[in-house]
């Protein structure tokens, strides 16, 4: 019998014993089970159950087939195959395609306003395993020639300190070996928080509220656009359709959720 990870597994066994995982969502202390093996060959469920009860990981609602092929919109029959939307049909949608990882609510919502507005930096991590999750899902990192994050103003970078999509996806965007850039694309003015607009409004809100410091940093590139929330989607085409123009080959979006 191997010695050393047996101890190991005794005094993480007796440390949760004393000193329980805390979830980054609810508060609550739990019982963490399995226990999770090294960082690197930790599946996903692994590193969520790190830092999330399982109550929390069980109101997650992830979003799967069928679903609009454009936009990812789930449709609320469950039966039949993956077509386009009737938004997609009427709407010019810049980008290619758009995928989530699951429904705006419940504690994923809580989990993505927790990182945002409370600060707690360290959910990152979980819901960046999620990300990435959805990322090989969906996609092939050698058909990706570049990550952007959608910028935060500024001024809401300062109140915030950080911005959401870096934290989320810079690192597994690394260890998938898909370069990220966080200059190029940028926010030319402030917007208005999309969240308390009308549909119409949230298109004429961030139109030309975004430019690239370094068009020529797009042009023939495959480009994955990376966000934590799709509402309408008036965001991602805005920043899709300025990549398009300076010439990327194409752009798909990736967020954590999906409003429904
Ligand atoms: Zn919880
Ligand atoms: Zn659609």
């Amino acid at each position: 019998m191997n010695v050393l990870p047996f101890l190991e597994g005794l005094w993480q066994t007796s440390v949760e014993a004393v000193f329980p995982p805390k979830c980054l969502v609810c508060n609550t202390f739990y019982a963490r089970q399995p226990s999770p093996s090294t960082p690197e060959s930790s599946s996903v469920s692994d590193i969520t159950a790190l830092h999330l009860c399982k109550s929390c990981r069980d109101g997650f609602t992830p979003i799967v087939s069928p679903l609009c092929s454009r936009c990812g919109f789930p449709f609320i029959s469950r039966a039949g195959e993956d077509h386009t939307c009737s938004e997609c049909l009427t709407e010019k949608r810049y980008f290619r395609k758009a995928r989530a990882f699951g429904v705006y609510e419940g504690s994923l919502m809580e989990a993505i306003h927790r990182l945002k507005y409370g600060g707690k930096t360290s959910l990152s991590r979980p819901l960046g395993a999620l990300a990435k999750d959805t990322f090989c899902q969906f996609w092939d990192a050698s058909r990706i020639d570049l990550l952007l994050p959608v910028p935060l103003h500024i001024k809401r970078l300062r109140e915030r300190g950080f911005n959401q999509a870096h934290l989320v996806n810079r690192e597994w965007a690394k260890m998938e070996g898909v370069p990220f850039d966080g200059l190029t694309l940028s926010r030319s003015r402030w917007t208005e928080p999309q969240i308390n607009l009308a549909r119409t409004e949230r298109r004429k809100n961030v139109k030309g509220a975004f430019f690239l410091r370094h068009p020529d940093k797009v042009k023939g590139q495959r480009i994955l656009l990376v966000d934590d929330v799709f509402t309408t989607g008036a965001t991602a085409n805005e920043c899709a359709r300025i990549l398009m123009r300076a010439g990327a080959e194409f752009v798909d979006v990736l967020t954590l959720a999906r409003a429904v």
